[in-house]
């Protein structure tokens, strides 16, 4: 019975139990309760499990060559801490607006399962894990195992998003990019998120994650072996090539937010630029 849990628990384990027995998880409460509308007019809502007080999900800790950030982040301290990496801060500085980066975590950000969900693909781009915690054990994942479909996650009954995983010394360039309507408070039409590892002006790795363009965040592993351990300049004359090989790659639909034709052109534009910005030389 939710009614004999604690619903503002102080551990990972018994928010776990109050979810495992139907309370609905509240992190930053921006998505849930936009969600919760409809229902409260019908007076069906489930109750709530508030996670603020759970300690082991909150704050960015260094780990041996990573970095732990708990799933109560908020967007405004992860733009503003120090080893956030830079493709993450720049994703999640696009989040609505500077009152909602202040309450939206990134844990909500990524259970929402949205496909426009900023911070997903720079998460994908740094091939991201993240930690789950249940009522008798925690497990890991890579963030594409978390995520099955739109608003879909693979997360058990009794489990929770605890903590993302990502490693510090991956890439030394990044490029970020979201299409949207407007600067505030706007979904994306397309993102791009990309991380890249570059040395004596060739290109050692690259991982290419699109937003918005398919059901869940979708990464471009053709073109990242294709890029891989390319001179600069060779990569910049194949820039528009490995551009159209990027339209076709992604499956994007027609929405009340844009058009199929629309994203496959601008998701190309979009890695056509990267890739041009990446290969400029650096001072
Ligand atoms: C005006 C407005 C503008 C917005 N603009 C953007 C935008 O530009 N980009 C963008 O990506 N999003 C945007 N959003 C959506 C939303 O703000 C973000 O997805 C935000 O990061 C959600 O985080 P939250 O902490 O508020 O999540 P909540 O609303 O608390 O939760 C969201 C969902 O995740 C579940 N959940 C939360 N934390 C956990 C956890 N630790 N474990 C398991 N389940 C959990 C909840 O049960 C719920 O289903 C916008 C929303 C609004 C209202």
């Amino acid at each position: 019975m939710v009614s004999q849990l604690p619903l503002h628990p102080c551990t990972g384990r018994e928010a776990a139990a109050a979810k495992a027995a139907g309370a609905v998880p509240y992190a930053g409460g921006t998505d849930l309760m936009v969600r919760r509308a409809a229902a409260r007019r019908t007076g069906q809502e489930p109750p709530l499990v508030f996670l603020d007080r759970v300690a082991t999900f909150r704050g960015i800790t260094a780990l041996d060559g990573a970095l732990r950030i708990g799933s109560l982040t908020t967007m405004a301290e992860l733009c503003s801490h120090p080893a956030t990496p830079g493709l993450l801060g720049a994703a999640c500085a696009t989040v609505g607006s500077p009152a909602l980066r202040n309450a939206a975590t990134i844990g909500g950000n990524i259970c929402t399962a949205s496909p426009a969900g900023d911070s997903l693909p720079a998460l994908y781009a740094l091939d991201a894990e993240v930690e789950l915690c249940g009522v008798d054990t925690n497990r890991r994942l890579p963030i594409d195992r978390l995520i099955i479909a739109p608003g879909q996650t693979a997360l058990k009954p009794d489990e929770l998003l605890a903590a993302i995983i990502v490693s510090t010394d991956t890439a030394d360039r990044f490029y970020y990019r979201k299409v949207s309507p407007r600067l505030a408070n706007a979904l994306a039409k397309v993102s791009l998120a990309v991380a890249a590892t570059v040395h004596d002006q060739v290109l050692l790795e690259m991982r290419i994650a699109f937003g918005a363009v398919g059901p869940t965040v979708i990464r471009c592993s053709e073109i990242e072996r294709q890029c891989r351990n390319r001179s600069l300049a060779d990569l910049a004359q194949s820039a528009r090539r490995l551009a159209d090989l990027a339209a076709e790659t992604i499956r994007p639909i027609d929405d009340l937010r844009s058009s199929a034709a629309y994203r496959r052109t601008v998701a190309g534009n979009l890695l056509e630029t990267c890739l041009h910005s990446l290969c400029a030389p650096t001072t």
